[in-house]
């Protein structure tokens, strides 16, 4: 069997592919054969799992050079890309298709229904409606480009088939990135990104579930700060192994190579009064402590921590419960400035974020054309989705990327095919 455009992978990349390029080929009335080959026997699974099972679709951040900030891997080579075909495409696309999207207050969109299934309903129906061809259970075992007839052979655990352009949009599997470099192509090795730490900390006993916004920075196992520096400030939530919240999970990100490298093993420096400094709130305290010298410290918090993590501060800073501002020593202010604004917690480890979770690394960068994602080192192959060396912090970026390089590369397999008319070649 031969086909125009074959697609490896059914998921939030391919399923938009296929279906953009089906669309552009539609309303050029041109007849057009497109299959999408899946290894596993459901289409679009993480979808499903996606955003909690509400699927956080995309964010509601339309400038592209806003939108790139969110992607450690992948910034400058997507701005180009997000203005031919950003969030405002995404929205418009789904709402043809009759999904409506809302917008929470952090910017992230969601379908209305608050349903990941709705978002699958919708692809699965274009597909159908478009004759896609959706082949499961046929994991792509090899693919081998003939120069001489300029088609792919396509081996898979089902059967053999052959096609004009191929588009991988595999995510983050090992064996197509094995494949690929088979083809030439450089790999950036794979490593975890969005995750949470592990830190086991009298600190931060007894203090889970409580949430409050934090600066916070990376430093490796000897107390240094990372090069390049990661930080990142936002909501932190203690968890009963750690901590999690943005804060972490950007951290987890920017610093995603890094901290593989260290084996997850290092500091975080949390600073719980973001845009303070140390030298600031010894200033601070020092002024409070006269001001509210007859009052006692843990009753009259100098901050709006919360109460709890307030308490927690005084008596690490070595303060008593019932202890006066007045008696506040210049040890115990300087011990506070510090816990308050430099405390430094040991990392143990890693565990999954299990909202969202991506893999940075993929397909080098510097061999793919974004204007059309297709190949610089193999003619007729296009890469989609999280399989190029491209990730985002959490908030709907991923799929962003998802959608915008599957709609460029369907734009670039429909080019490709239209300055190759089959009649022309056969
Ligand atoms: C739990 C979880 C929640 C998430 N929530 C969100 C969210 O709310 N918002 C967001 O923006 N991002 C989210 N993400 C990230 C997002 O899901 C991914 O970035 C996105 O799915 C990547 O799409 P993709 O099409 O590139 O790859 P995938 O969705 O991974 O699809 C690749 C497909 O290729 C198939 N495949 C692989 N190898 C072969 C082969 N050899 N032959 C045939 N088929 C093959 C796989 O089975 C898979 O179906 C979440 C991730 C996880 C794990």
């Amino acid at each position: 069997m031969r086909w125009d455009i074959a697609i490896v992978g059914a998921g939030a990349s391919g399923y938009y592919a296929a279906i953009h390029a089906a669309q552009t080929l539609e309303s050029y009335g041109m007849s057009y054969r497109i299959a999408i080959l899946e290894r596993a026997a459901e289409v679009l699974a993480k979808v499903r799992i996606s955003g909690g099972g509400r699927c956080n679709v995309t964010h509601d951040q339309r400038d592209p050079k806003i939108l790139i900030e969110h992607y450690p891997r992948g910034n400058k080579a997507l701005l180009g890309p997000f203005h031919h075909h950003g969030p405002d495409q995404v929205i418009e696309f789904f709402n043809e298709l009759g999904v409506v999207l809302k917008t929470e207050s952090d910017g992230r969109m969601f379908p209305v229904t608050d349903r990941s299934d709705t978002i699958i309903n919708a692809l699965v129906a274009e597909a159908d409606r478009l004759g896609i061809q959706v082949v499961t259970k046929s994991s792509v075992q090899a693919l081998t480009y003939d120069p001489s007839q300029s088609f792919w052979h396509i081996e898979t655990t089902a059967q053999p088939y052959q096609a004009r352009t191929v588009l991988v949009a595999a995510g983050s599997s090992p064996q197509m990135g094995r494949l690929l470099e088979d083809l030439g192509h450089k790999m950036v090795p794979p490593v975890p990104s969005l995750f949470t730490f592990h830190i086991q900390d009298a600190r931060l006993q007894g203090l889970m579930g409580l949430s409050t916004e934090v600066s916070l920075r990376l430093l490796d196992s000897q107390g240094t700060p990372s090069k390049p520096l990661v930080a990142t400030s936002g909501p932190l939530l203690i968890t009963h192994w750690g901590v999690s919240g943005p804060a972490v999970l950007k951290a987890s990100a920017w610093g995603a190579r890094l901290l593989s490298e260290w084996k997850y093993q290092c500091f975080i420096e949390l600073n719980w009064l973001p845009g303070s400094t140390f030298d600031s709130i010894d200033r601070a305290l020092e002024e409070f402590s006269l001001k509210e010298a007859k009052k006692s410290m843990n009753f009259n918090p100098f901050s709006t921590l919360p109460k709890r993590l307030w308490e927690r501060m005084i008596t690490t800073a070595g303060c008593g419960g019932e202890q006066t501002w007045a008696h506040l020593t210049k040890e115990q202010r300087i011990a506070l400035a510090t816990e308050l604004t430099q405390g430094r917690y040991r990392v143990t480890g890693k565990s999954t974020f299990k909202e969202e979770f991506v893999t940075a690394g993929g397909v080098d960068l510097g061999e793919v054309r974004f204007k059309d994602l297709s190949s610089k080192r193999v003619p007729q192959l296009f890469f989609a989705g999280e399989c190029l060396d491209v990730d985002a912090v959490t908030g709907g970026f991923n799929f962003q990327n998802a959608w915008t390089t599957g709609y460029l590369a369907a734009q670039g397999m429909v080019a490709w095919l239209m300055e190759h008319p089959v009649e022309a070649r056969d």
